[in-house]
């Protein structure tokens, strides 16, 4: 039992986090939160604090205990108030702004600790049921500035054998890891290019000048956010799947992200227009009816719940086709205001190149110029983000990236008073945003757009049988950026040319050098955009990943050629 402020003393804290860029922090039992509480005060008190601090903490229970100390009250408070359902593996919650952030890791301790992909400068190993294995996962995570701190009964002989010198500090003992792993992460100057100014390229715009990087933001069109990101109005919400798969994982992930950077925009000036005051995801039929009703009993109502039909009429206001998933934190959102809310937060390092249009890209001895369509260069950094949705597929032909595109719809109609909230099914009614609520998304085929807008009209009315007939205000056609697998792809491009022999593991294949991506966003902009460019942007940075590995390597952009090198069991020679 430690007694306050000795967890501190224990790591050396506030100095060992002073001057830094992050402070990455491991704690395997996170108690009633004591530990995590005095950090925090002292780190939020000590002006040489690091630019970022990372807290993962393994969680026991899945509420928070009552506050421990008197004098933290206040921050147990706002922390309670945070606090998630908490759902299997990491889940984030942003404090002060977003540079302290605090992942809870729900699940088999050992499953979790080998899903993290971070550098951990302290360790706290303050539980005894720890194995070989655990030891064995932890110092994957060392680096040359890892010190972990133990009671004595804990391991100290497997951690000396795993290359630890501790040292005997009477009731604890802690010390640095003698030999860690290769650190092979890349690092770059904090400069990248980004081609694509929609919620893609905006959103790892804002993330990486979060961290302090200088961004050039090239865009072909006038304005920012006008091509699939210039909808009216779109709809986000989690996924859910009987085996909790990754799409439901990424997308559960991805929406608690989006939640806590929208809350994170302006009021004033530069407006961010969404709200997150819940949706009613419709079943299409009776066999989808009863499987919801069925998966949602492993849901916490926090996240989603089975609403009958009259229940969901008594919510809504208006009877749906039948009865559906309740997503209390729902939500919607103008993507323009979004994107033009994200730059503002960082006016000084994103520099914004309107009717660029990127025709060319020259690999450089200093990273890549961007050249125009008259040949004459638009911008050069170390690094290069390519987030121009398809249009990528043009820009880099050789890559055999793993995008399509269909063609789809929305459509404006008068601001109805019911449904009272967003509904969702085959297709989708938003709340009202300046006059209109947006309907969509239906596929345009043969560029006959006004076959796609009463295809929109009659799935409106195929959700809420009993509403009257709407008018159209207006539709538009944009193309939706898909990837073959429904999944964004964010991370290093793969460099196809340069396979030279079998790939079995995603980290044999080759990368092209200083280049990456963020693709693929396809129906769940809203919901991707936040999470992935995190993950990029901490990839970048050499940050603590912000999901679990098997997450990460879902959205890396060389999957798909892993699985056709591990299919064909070949190689170009
Ligand atoms: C009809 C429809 C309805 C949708 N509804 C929803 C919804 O309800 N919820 C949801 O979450 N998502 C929805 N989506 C999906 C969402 O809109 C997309 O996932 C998201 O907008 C994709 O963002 P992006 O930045 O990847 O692409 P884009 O917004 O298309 O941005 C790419 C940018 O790159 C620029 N560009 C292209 N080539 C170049 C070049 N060579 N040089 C410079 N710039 C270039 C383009 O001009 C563009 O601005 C919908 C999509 C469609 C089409």
């Amino acid at each position: 039992m430690t007694t306050p402020h000795d967890f501190l003393a224990r790591h050396h804290l506030p100095n060992r986090w002073q001057e830094k860029d992050r402070f990455v922090l491991l704690q395997f039992d996170f108690a009633d939160g004591a530990d995590f509480l005095q950090a925090w005060q002292m780190w939020q008190q000590d002006p040489q604090r690091s630019q970022r601090f990372y807290y993962f903490a393994m969680i026991n229970a899945a509420s928070l205990a009552a506050c421990p100390l008197p004098e933290l009250t206040t921050l147990h408070a706002e922390l309670a108030g945070k606090w998630p359902a908490l759902q299997r593996g990491f889940q984030r919650i942003h404090l002060e702004n977003g540079t302290l952030i605090l992942t809870l890791m729900w699940g088999e301790p050992l499953a979790q600790l080998r899903s993290l992909n971070a550098t951990l400068d302290a360790a706290d190993l303050n539980t005894p049921d720890l194995s070989t294995a655990h030891y064995k996962a932890l110092w994957r995570l060392s680096g040359t500035s890892t010190r972990v701190v133990t009671c004595k009964k804990y391991g100290e002989a497997h951690l000396k054998s795993a290359g630890y010198l501790l040292e005997d500090f009477g009731d604890y003992l802690a010390g640095p890891c003698m030999r860690p792993p290769f650190d092979k992460s890349p690092k770059h100057p904090h400069h990248a290019m980004i081609i694509g100014a929609g919620l893609a390229g905006v959103s790892i715009a804002e993330r990486l000048a979060a961290r302090g990087w200088k961004i050039d933001l090239l865009e072909a069109q006038s304005e920012i956010a006008t091509q699939s990101s210039g909808n009216h109005a779109g709809l986000f919400h989690p996924g859910a799947s009987r085996d909790d798969n990754i799409s439901a994982r990424l997308s559960r992930a991805g929406c608690a992200e989006t939640r806590q950077h929208l809350a994170k925009l302006p009021s004033e000036g530069v407006d961010a227009f969404f709200g997150i005051d819940g949706i009613l995801q419709v079943a299409k039929d009776d066999a989808q009816a009863r499987l919801m009703q069925d998966i949602a009993k492993n849901f916490p109502p926090e996240i989603l719940s089975w609403m009958a039909q009259d229940a969901a009429a008594a919510q809504v206001g208006e009877r749906p086709s039948h009865g559906g998933w309740w997503f209390p934190q729902g939500g919607w959102a103008n993507p323009a205001s979004v994107c033009h809310a994200s730059l503002a937060l960082w006016p000084e390092q994103i520099q914004l190149h309107c009717n660029s249009h990127v025709a060319h890209l020259v690999q450089t001895p200093d990273g890549w110029r961007a050249l125009g369509l008259d040949g004459l260069a638009l911008a050069a950094a170390p690094v290069l983000i390519i987030a121009n949705a398809t249009e990528a597929l043009a820009l880099l032909p050789k890559l055999e990236l793993p995008l399509s595109k269909t063609l789809r719809s929305t459509t404006l109609i008068p601001a109805l008073a019911v449904p009272r909230y967003s509904l969702t099914g085959s297709g989708y009614i938003t709340p009202a945003f300046r006059g209109y609520r947006c309907i969509g998304a239906a596929e345009v085929s043969n560029g006959n757009l006004s076959f796609a807008e009463q295809r929109n009209l009659a799935e409106l009315q195929a959700l809420l049988p009993a509403l009257a007939p709407s008018q159209s205000a207006g539709s538009r056609a944009c193309y939706r950026p898909n990837s073959l697998d429904r999944l964004p792809l964010a991370g290093a491009l793969p460099d196809p040319q340069s396979i030279t022999g079998a790939i079995h593991q995603l980290h044999q294949i080759p990368r092209l050098k200083n280049a990456y991506c963020l693709l693929g966003l396809g129906s769940r902009g809203l919901s991707w955009a936040t999470l992935a460019a995190e993950t990029l942007a901490c990839q970048l940075n050499q940050d603590p990943i912000p999901i679990e590995t098997d997450l990460q390597q879902a959205i890396d952009p060389a999957r798909f050629l892993l699985r056709k090198y591990r299919h064909n069991n070949n190689f170009p020679v």
